[in-house]
């Protein structure tokens, strides 16, 4: 069966078509600024060089259109007709406590899903509009939600309750979801796969370090605690985002800048983390060059991602009393040897080491740490889009 997965945004659009049985991703693509002017659709078939093209889609039902449209195409299209779509997998970023899995979309499932776009604003009401624009166009074929936040459902009280008055949690549901979930439960299964161990009796750190970065705890083959919170700000430094810190800076900031909460909160999201402890970039091989150049903010930077990445893992280890495997995925996480050196580096007394030749890879399933280790270090590529698919397919 062929299956479209559907990453929808407030004006952008992720998709691939993968065939699920052989698990090849037959094209991908991207659609850009929809419903703002100068929008640009992106469309790579297997194989193929990217086809960028100029067209402005005025809504995401536009924007669907033409994915099927090149889908479809005679010349660059993998598909002959929409007949060829078995089914469509969407990422929903909350499910709120009402996901624990994914489901099959029905009415009721999209209110559901609507119930929870108070918890966030930012996508949730996206990835319905994109629903929407799928059923419009294809009624007839069977859709999946599949939720960021529902691998993390198993988490016990103790991990998802902020110090707060309880009537916060009672009456808005404010405690900590997590987030990247889909990314978490692939490589920790995956983890388990590649070493030929029992999923529900492996403990593993799964250090999701992107643009968006977080770690996850999996006891068991279950989720036990989570690094990001009620929304994707919390736990370690990313990208842009600051991550944890002290509740109290909000107002402090706010006094000080004159700026309202909502503006304390837009900088905690979008001009933070390294970009703005860095002053550099949001992005680590710009920060590893400037580094090198001897740019005392870009080392202290990556000085100070790091040994949070290191805290979390020592913290998360306690939870579990042990831990037998820690992998890294993820751009960062893959793709940056140094970092995953230096974050092994604070572990020694967990048992954790890295072999500097086996570290020296990007991008590929490894085990980086010695055969003596006590716990196995690993890089292990996520792949959210297959994790979507295939439970897409477990569904229909
Ligand atoms: P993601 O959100 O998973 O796509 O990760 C994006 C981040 O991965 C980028 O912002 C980069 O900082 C990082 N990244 C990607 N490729 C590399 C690389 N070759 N070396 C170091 N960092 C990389």
């Amino acid at each position: 069966m062929n299956v479209l997965v559907i990453n929808c945004g407030s004006s952008s659009l992720k998709y691939q078509l993968i065939n699920s049985d052989s698990e090849e991703v037959l094209a991908k693509g991207l659609c850009e600024r929809i419903g703002i002017d100068g929008g640009m659709l992106t469309h790579q078939p297997a194989g193929k060089d990217k086809i960028k093209t100029q067209v402005d889609m005025p809504s995401h039902t536009v924007a669907v259109e033409l994915v099927i449209k090149s889908l479809t195409d005679k010349e660059n299209g993998v598909i002959a007709s929409l007949s060829e779509i078995g089914a469509v997998g969407h990422r929903v970023v909350h499910g709120g406590e009402s996901f624990a899995e994914s489901v099959v979309i029905d009415d009721a499932v999209m209110k559901a899903i609507e119930d929870c776009n108070d918890l966030a604003p930012l996508h949730n009401p996206a990835n319905l509009i994109g629903i929407r624009a799928c059923q419009e166009l294809m009624p007839n074929v069977p859709m999946v939600a599949v939720f960021d936040t529902a691998f993390h459902q198993t988490m016990p009280k103790k991990a998802y309750f902020y110090g707060l008055p309880h009537e916060y949690y009672e009456k808005y549901k404010v405690r900590r979801y997590g987030f990247h979930g889909t990314s978490h439960s692939y490589v920790s299964k995956r983890v388990a796969e590649i070493l030929g161990k029992d999923y529900t009796s492996l403990k593993t750190i799964v250090c999701h370090l992107g643009n968006g970065a977080s770690i996850s705890a999996v006891m068991n083959g279950k989720c036990v605690d989570t690094s990001m919170g009620l929304t994707p700000l919390e736990g370690l430094i990313m990208g842009t985002r600051s991550g944890d810190l002290d509740p109290a800076i909000l107002g402090f900031i706010a006094g000080k800048e004159n700026l309202t909460l909502p503006e304390v909160t837009d900088v905690l999201n979008k001009k933070s983390g390294v970009l703005g402890l860095s002053g550099v970039s949001s992005d680590f091989r710009d920060l590893e060059a400037a580094a090198k150049d001897g740019n005392q903010w870009a080392i202290d930077t990556l000085d100070t991602y790091y040994y949070r990445v290191a805290k979390y893992i020592g913290s998360y280890a306690a939870a579990m009393n042990g831990v037998d495997v820690i992998a890294f995925t993820a751009g960062v996480g893959e793709n940056n040897p140094p970092g995953r050196e230096q974050i092994v580096s604070y572990l020694g007394y967990l048992g954790a080491d890295v072999v500097p030749e086996k570290n020296n890879c990007r991008g590929e399933e490894r085990v980086i740490s010695s055969d003596q280790a006590k716990v196995t270090v690993m890089v292990v590529p996520t792949n959210e889009e297959l994790a979507i698919a295939r439970e897409t397919v477990r569904l229909v």
